[in-house]
């Protein structure tokens, strides 16, 4: 899965894991969980994450593939936030095999409204938006209680960051994709009550895939 932060890959990636039965790989969470469990390459990574930078290739290419070799990947799975450059992709193709790359599009405007709105419960990782999914009770999670934070990533200087790095390093990515004719575009400008209208966008490109 591909497309800009703040594109809604989290949301769609939940939603067609639970139609296809498949595992949903969001490659920053993995790199959130190694900082929070400080683990070797989590200390190396952290500077990268919170300054909304890329993760070298090597360090991001390691923990994916640590991943998908796991038992439950074997039937599938959606990969979201990797393969973000070209030595990531060609990398990948080594250890995986790639059916298919949803690339989802939206606007500037969009992507920074969602991405500023933004809330992650401290607890367990639930995400709301100050506008579009308020919380019941403001800063508090309605699943577990716990405390609503911005993440460091997501205030405007970062935001600008991202898109941009996005920009620069990812755009060749989708051309790599496009050159292969694995490439899905997805128009992703819709609210979220219209997420049906993206889901319906994948399963017609999922729909042929072994
Ligand atoms: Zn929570």
């Amino acid at each position: 899965m591909l497309g800009p932060p703040g594109a809604g890959k989290g949301t769609y990636a939940e939603i067609l894991s639970d139609k296809y039965n498949v595992p949903r790989i969001p490659v920053g969470d993995l790199f959130r969980q190694a900082i929070k469990d400080e683990t070797k390459l989590g200390k190396k990574i952290k500077k990268y994450v919170s300054h909304g930078d890329l993760v070298p290739d090597e360090m991001a290419i390691d923990l994916v593939k640590e991943r998908l070799q796991e038992d439950d990947c074997q039937n599938g799975f959606f990969l979201d936030g990797f393969p973000r450059t070209i030595i990531q992709a060609e990398a990948m193709e080594k250890f995986k095999k790639i059916d298919k790359a949803l690339n989802f599009v939206a606007s500037d405007r969009v992507l920074m409204s969602r991405l500023s709105g933004r809330r992650t419960c401290r607890e367990c990782g639930a995400i709301y938006h100050v506008e579009n999914i308020p919380p019941k009770v403001e800063g508090i999670c309605d699943r577990c209680g716990g405390r609503l934070y911005k993440r460091s990533d997501e205030k405007p200087q970062a935001i600008k960051n991202r898109l941009r790095v996005y920009r620069e390093k990812t755009k060749p990515v989708i051309d790599y994709f496009r050159k292969k004719g694995l490439l899905a575009d997805i128009d992703a400008n819709y609210r979220i009550e219209e997420v049906d209208k993206v889901i319906s966008q994948c399963e017609k490109h999922l729909q042929n895939l072994s």
